[in-house]
């Protein structure tokens, strides 16, 4: 009679059948990687504050001054309403930091590559993604009805192989990629994929949500040794290591100029609360002007590595993969019976068979946190 509610009883009976069923854990936030849940204290290692700059005391002063000064919320699209200046000073700020002519600030991240993609590809042309692209970048390919193809992962062969046999007949071509991949931990080639990029005239565009504030001194994934790489579409979050929400793409003057006319989670969407705009900005200036303490995270990620013999980490995320979803779920739980919240990320999150414990360093974990983390990882016998 009621297949509304038939309907999610017995999807929600799989998911559950399959150990995938999640829930949402009340969570105080007690002080930087502090936190309560279920009357216990533990110590979060699974947050993206790459450099705790949610609590820094100039980014909560910025918060507050902007919303006394202009309210708590946008009250309209920007395109609606304007701007107030704030939104001005941090797309500046971005762009400046990112070496680009311009950039445009979105509700989120995943608001960004959903407004993005489809705004420059549409039916007739060809969409590259790595395998392991966060899934923001999957549903924008997906919007925009432009036909899309996986390589596999950091596979410039198959990238380049896929390209030869599809580009031509395509019109425009996009090649989409996490500069830091969200589950993995590892790099993208940015730099070879900018060459690829090139060669077969399709269009660049990095995910590096995770790369702000922790690689190549803090400037991100399409930066090396200093010099900024050929990428004519940089994106990322403000959510992560910039301690507030939002996202970005910086790119050309004329790029961000037409997504503003086309990018439809730009104009369709109310813009963000004043109080967020100022915390980003805040923070991006600490980021921009602290290069030694966008080193930290992954300083804290390379110790806990050490500890336990896994391979050098190359950003703030340390995964290992436990396979199936309850052996992640078990390890989960006996990290937090010892005070260590680090979450078990089951799929669809990630692919099948590569469940996992996903550890995230912060500039705020102490040394002593860090090894006693990975004793207690040890101790629990948790090994890929
Ligand atoms: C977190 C994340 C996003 C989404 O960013 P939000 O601002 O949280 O919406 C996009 N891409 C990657 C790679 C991410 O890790």
């Amino acid at each position: 009679m009621d297949s509304l509610a038939d309907f999610v009883r017995k999807k929600l009976a799989e998911i559950k059948a399959k150990s995938l069923y999640r829930q949402i854990a009340p969570t105080v936030s007690l002080s930087e990687a502090r936190v309560e849940r279920q009357g216990k204290t533990c110590i979060s290692f699974s947050g993206n504050d790459y450099l705790g700059l949610t609590r820094h005391p100039a980014v909560v002063a910025a918060a507050k001054e902007a919303a006394e000064r202009y309210g708590t919320g946008a009250g309209a699209s920007r395109l609606v309403t304007g701007d107030h200046p704030l939104y001005r000073a941090l797309e500046e700020k971005i762009a400046a930091f990112k070496e680009a002519e311009g950039a445009l600030v979105f509700g989120s991240g995943y608001l960004t590559n959903l407004g993005v993609v489809p705004a420059l590809a549409s039916e007739g042309d060809l969409i590259l993604a790595d395998r392991l692209c966060h899934a923001c970048l999957f549903a924008g390919a997906r919007l925009s009805r432009a036909e899309y193809k996986i390589f596999r992962h950091n596979d410039l062969e198959h990238a380049e192989e896929i390209l030869q046999k599809s580009r031509a007949k395509a019109g425009h071509c996009l090649i989409l990629t996490d500069g830091v991949f969200s589950m993995e931990g590892d790099r993208a080639p940015v730099g070879e994929l900018a060459a690829l990029a090139r060669k077969y005239d399709a269009w660049l565009l990095v995910d590096d949500a995770h790369g702000l504030g922790v690689v190549e001194g803090g400037k991100g994934s399409t930066f090396a040794g200093g010099r900024k790489l050929d990428v004519p579409l940089q994106m990322g979050t403000l959510s992560k290591a910039a301690a507030s929400v939002g996202g970005y793409i910086a790119a050309d003057a004329a790029i961000i100029d037409f997504l503003k006319n086309r990018a439809r989670t730009l104009i369709f969407t109310t813009g963000l609360p004043p109080s967020a705009v100022a915390a980003a900005l805040a923070a991006l200036e600490i980021i921009a002007a602290n290069p030694k303490l966008c080193e930290e995270p992954l300083k804290k990620a390379r110790r806990f590595a050490a500890a336990l013999g896994l391979p050098a980490p190359q950003s703030a995320i340390v995964p290992i993969v436990l396979a199936e979803p309850e052996l992640a779920l078990e390890a989960s739980r006996k990290l937090m019976e010892e005070g260590y919240l680090v979450s078990a990320i089951r799929p669809p999150t990630v692919p099948e068979g590569e469940a996992r414990l996903r550890f995230a360093f912060s500039a705020v974990h102490k040394d002593e946190d860090v090894t006693r983390l990975a004793e207690a990882v040890r101790r629990a016998g948790i090994s890929p």
